[in-house]
């Protein structure tokens, strides 16, 4: 086998700590970085790894020490658009963060308005292609992910065999959120000179959407779970694209994300108050104090600690922040509940009618319930650090790091048995065996049921000390992944 390290280039539309709007921006952050840092038996590297993002004006021009490498153009239908490559580094990886008009004519990372974004992210896909030409580094692996890098993909596809430089470059396409097809891609697309599919698998409605595109020009498609790789085979997870997926199906492998675990540790983590250890776990509760405190939450009620739930999350659908939201509602009016003691602490933001809903909530019960309705990384460490439980209630959920995050603290998560959170949250029922409460569907009913089960473990001390403690070492990290993808690149290479 060959001792030369396998080129990827891994495209992304966020990576921490650049610019981190969900868990794509972890996973771009930390994947490539452990990947890096594979070594075969004679410790010599196996990946010559290059993350490529583009240069978001949220991204801090004084805090890196950048390097312009390159200036070129991207063919378009008006005429070339200028662009440019700045090199940086992280944790010894190279990094470009890409820039030019598409890129930073826009005030954030994702916005509402679908053409432009997809303007800008098929301009940043094919910028990367010229980028690696101009470097002259052909890579092994283009590795892209989701919608927004897909259209480098089906560049690939329809031209590398006519294209020298990339005639060896093999294609892996990341899912991370499937629904998100990349609409309003169709006249971008054009404009960038790539046509519409004429595939018959595909249907028609989505033969000219980066999102379809990149799923039948890629050579291997890699969804975040092993779940959710059999999910999107099936009407409810399929997003119409079902059908045709089932026609990749032999080249569809789910791997599971890991989380960064230098940068989630309980041990070292600077913006916990008391940093524990699985040893000295004891040491968490004043982590908690300290967020009640913060919040204005009371610490105890008639001398018993209360139970101290949270979310984490984007607001948005797919999280079921309104399953929540019921669910906790039910708990309040309900005779059989409502005389047990909990508070929650819901951080998040997004949809301006769930963040709606969250504060009407809060206002209504504001002995229950603080609506933190921002992004707030360092409030989110000290939630995790804190709080009893975390609620993931999501209609569908590709991987989810959170609750792998909030394990690894001993927040005990409490979630739909869906995608990752099913590979991820063992729950035997009745036995003392889990590290989570797991329910089988995104209601109300099914959620107040989880609810009544951990409120329950929780009035048990130890037992519920005994879920927390084997949440914490479960092991998450990106070394297992790692090895994973890097199995799949020498499968695509040989
Ligand atoms: P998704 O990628 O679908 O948004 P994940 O669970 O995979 O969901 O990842 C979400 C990541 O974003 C986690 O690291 C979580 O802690 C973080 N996060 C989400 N909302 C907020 C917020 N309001 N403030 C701080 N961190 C947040």
């Amino acid at each position: 086998m060959s001792k030369t390290p396998t080129r990827v280039f891994f495209l992304a539309s966020e990576a921490d700590p650049f610019v981190k709007v969900g868990g794509l921006g972890d996973v771009a952050g930390s994947l490539p970085r452990a990947l890096n840092r594979l070594v075969d038996d004679n410790s010599l590297k196996q990946v010559d790894i290059r993350l490529a993002i583009p240069f978001h004006n949220s991204i801090s021009q004084t805090r890196y020490s950048l390097k312009k490498v390159a200036s070129f153009s991207v063919p378009h239908a008006s005429g070339p658009l200028a662009a440019e490559a700045y090199l940086t580094s992280l944790g010894g990886m190279p990094v470009y963060l890409i820039a030019g008009a598409p890129i930073t004519s826009a005030n954030s990372v994702y916005s509402s308005d679908w053409g432009f974004d997809a303007h800008k992210y098929i301009f940043f896909s094919l910028a990367c292609l010229e980028l690696a030409r101009h470097l002259n580094w052909a890579p092994d692996i283009l590795h892209a992910n989701d919608w927004h890098t897909a259209a480098a993909v089906y560049q690939l596809y329809l031209n590398r065999g006519a294209d020298p430089f990339f005639a060896k470059t093999a294609t892996i396409l990341g899912i991370h959120n499937l629904p998100y097809l990349g609409t309003a891609g169709s006249i971008p697309l054009g404009a960038f000179g790539l046509p519409p599919a004429a595939d018959p698998r595909l249907p028609d409605w989505a033969r000219h959407l980066p999102l379809p595109l990149g799923l039948l020009g890629a050579d291997q498609l890699v969804p975040v779970s092993p779940t959710y790789a059999d999910e999107i085979l099936t009407p409810e997870f399929g997003s119409g694209l079902e059908g045709f997926l089932l026609t990749r199906k032999e080249t569809i492998t789910g791997i599971l994300n890991g989380i960064d675990l230098e940068q989630w540790n309980p041990v070292s983590d600077l913006y916990l108050p008391t940093n524990f250890t699985l040893g000295e776990f004891e040491l968490r509760k004043a982590n908690k104090i300290a967020l009640q405190h913060e919040l204005g939450l009371a610490v105890n009620h008639q001398g018993l600690p209360i139970p101290l739930l949270a979310m984490i999350t984007r607001m948005d659908y797919q999280k079921g922040v309104d399953i929540a939201l019921a669910g906790l509602e039910q708990l309040v009016r309900d005779s059989r509940t409502n005389k047990i003691p909990w508070q929650a602490i819901i951080l998040g933001t997004g949809l301006p009618e769930l963040e709606e809903a969250t504060r009407d909530f809060e206002l209504r019960h504001p002995d229950r319930l603080r609506a933190v309705l921002r992004f707030d990384a360092p409030l989110s460490h000290r939630i995790y650090g804190g709080a009893d439980a975390l609620l993931m209630p999501s209609r569908y959920e590709p991987c989810g790091l959170a609750q792998m995050i909030a394990m690894r603290y001993g927040c005990v998560p409490v979630a739909c048995a869906t995608g990752g959170l099913r590979d991820t949250i063992i729950d035997p029922g009745d036995e003392a065996a889990g590290t989570g409460f797991l329910f089988s569907l995104p209601s109300q009913e099914s959620m107040v049921n989880a609810l009544r089960r951990t409120l329950q473990a929780y009035s048990s001390p130890e037992r519920w000390q005994a879920i927390q403690l084997r949440g914490m070492q479960q092991d998450y990290s990106w070394e297992k992944s790692a090895h994973q993808y890097f199995e799949l690149y020498r499968s695509l290479l040989n």
